[in-house]
């Protein structure tokens, strides 16, 4: 087999998704010769399947995710694809932040061209090479070609933790018995009657309502219904697992609803075979409730079904770091002496077992810090992890997986990646004080 060799850069930064593509943006915007690899087709990853990035504000009202995340949705907006923070009276979250998908996907691809990074799409990383305890090297694998890069730093942005796992980091997965938070597939239906939808179908939080492009009325924008009375259906006992069963309903747009309410359970979103048998089942779950949804609940009778993005992992290797951040700390809403940035989602856990989907709020006002030791795996010195992967505990997990925080982290490593491969050194070696004083003047909340 001849490896081609794409080349010798300062950062290469592994999976473009939602840390990933920000992590790019931060290292070729400070200056780095940066490497993006990404298996898929677009930048965005879990991010572009229609959620929201929630989360920018604190229950407190304290805005706590400034910088790179707030100019993406910045720039989302100039474009019609984003209403902006909107405040959620009542609500488990202080903003709803709606957005649509596929302009996310092409905000994220212009500015991650604009930072003048070399980007690699369709491409999966296969393997790696070490020297010690480096990362030389990393082969990528294309369609038509196998290639190489070397880096003096690499972030791992996989979401799984792949090259971290290749490289010999240690890592959990799941709580004490294993099991992680149930996957979903996503599905977007046109033509839904919103209006109908949010009046006739029980919910236990507030429906947030707003103006949106080219309706002349307002129309819901975040949904959180229960499909309570259509419990003894047939239907809905071949299902869901669960009583009170939730349906998230997104709607950046006036007739037009992301609905996340498939769910499977004890699939590892690293085991090919688990991932294959829950793509197919999901796909033919989704169409079931697609068929229970147009019979039953109000406001879907009309709709179609136009899109189904791929299989939601929530949970996988999460990688043993300098400092695991818990559920105490988010408990108490605690800030630590080397923030990155801030997180404001509360715990969203999706039971293990099927059952249903808690929110737990934070503490203190309402936002925690995300140290910088959370983001350095151990056993390799020249690798960070941004994203899921993180350092965390398996509840604490259930929050700091947001998009927001994953944003947050993605912009962070990318600058501390430069910063590394520019002064030779390791990335515990970075100064903190001076990293927080440059994610500052980024723009960055830190308290
Ligand atoms: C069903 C579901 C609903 C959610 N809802 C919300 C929500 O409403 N709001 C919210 O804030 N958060 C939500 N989340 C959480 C959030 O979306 C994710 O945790 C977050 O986007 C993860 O970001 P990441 O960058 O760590 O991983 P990802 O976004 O998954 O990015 C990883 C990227 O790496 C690529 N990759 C992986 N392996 C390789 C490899 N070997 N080679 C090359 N590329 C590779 C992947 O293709 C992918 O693009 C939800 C998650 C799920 C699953």
């Amino acid at each position: 087999m001849v490896i081609k060799h794409r080349g010798d850069y300062d950062v290469v930064i592994c999976g473009g998704g939602t840390a990933g593509a920000l992590a790019a943006i931060s290292a070729g915007r400070n200056g780095a010769r940066t490497l993006l690899i990404e298996r898929g087709p677009f930048l965005g990853g879990v991010s572009v399947m229609g959620f929201y990035p929630h989360s920018f504000f604190a229950h407190s009202g304290k805005k706590a995710v400034g910088g790179l995340p707030q100019e993406i949705i910045d720039e989302l907006i100039k474009r019609e694809g984003s209403l902006g923070h909107l405040r959620y009276e009542g609500g488990h979250l202080y903003t709803h932040t709606p957005v649509d998908c596929e302009i996310l996907k092409v905000v994220l691809m212009q500015m991650v061209m604009d930072a003048g990074v070399d980007i690699m799409l369709n491409s999966l990383i296969k393997d790696i090479g070490m020297q010690g305890n480096r990362i030389n090297s990393i082969v990528i694998q294309t369609k038509a070609d196998t290639f190489s890069a070397s880096a003096k730093t690499f972030i791992d942005c996989t979401g799984d933790g792949d090259i971290g796992y290749m490289a010999g980091a240690p890592f959990n997965k799941g709580r004490q018995d294993g099991k992680m938070q149930p996957v979903s597939l996503m599905m977007r239906l046109t033509n839904v009657d919103l209006i109908k939808l949010a009046n006739e179908v029980p919910t236990q939080t507030p429906v947030l309502w707003a103006d949106k492009p080219r309706s002349k009325v307002k129309t819901p924008v975040y949904f959180r219904g229960v499909l309570t009375p259509w419990e003894e259906t047939p239907e809905y006992q071949q299902l869901f697992t669960d009583k009170n069963h939730q349906m998230f309903c997104l709607a950046p747009w006036s007739t037009e609803a992301t609905v996340n309410t498939s769910r499977l359970v004890g699939v590892d979103g690293t085991d090919y075979n688990d991932v294959t048998n829950a793509e197919a089942k999901s796909r033919i779950q989704i169409f079931n409730v697609y068929e229970f949804l147009k019979k039953y609940i109000p406001g879907f009778a009309e709709s179609n079904m136009v899109g189904a993005h791929f299989l939601g992992v929530r949970e996988t290797r999460r990688f043993v770091g300098d400092y695991e951040l818990t559920e105490e700390d988010i408990n108490a809403g605690r800030k630590f002496d080397d923030n990155i940035g801030l997180a404001a989602y509360p715990l969203d856990m999706h039971d293990p077992e099927g059952g249903n989907v808690t929110f737990t709020p934070i503490g203190g006002d309402g936002s925690y810090g995300i140290p910088f030791r959370t983001l350095l795996p151990q056993k390799v010195e020249n690798l960070l992890i941004a994203g899921r992967c993180l350092s965390t505990t398996h509840k604490a997990l259930a929050s700091v997986r947001s998009i927001a925080a994953c944003m947050v982290m993605g912009q962070a490593t990318g600058l501390a990646a430069t910063m590394a491969a520019k002064e030779n050194i390791t990335v515990k070696e970075v100064d903190v004080k001076k990293l927080q004083s440059s994610l500052e003047s980024q723009g960055v909340i830190l308290y």
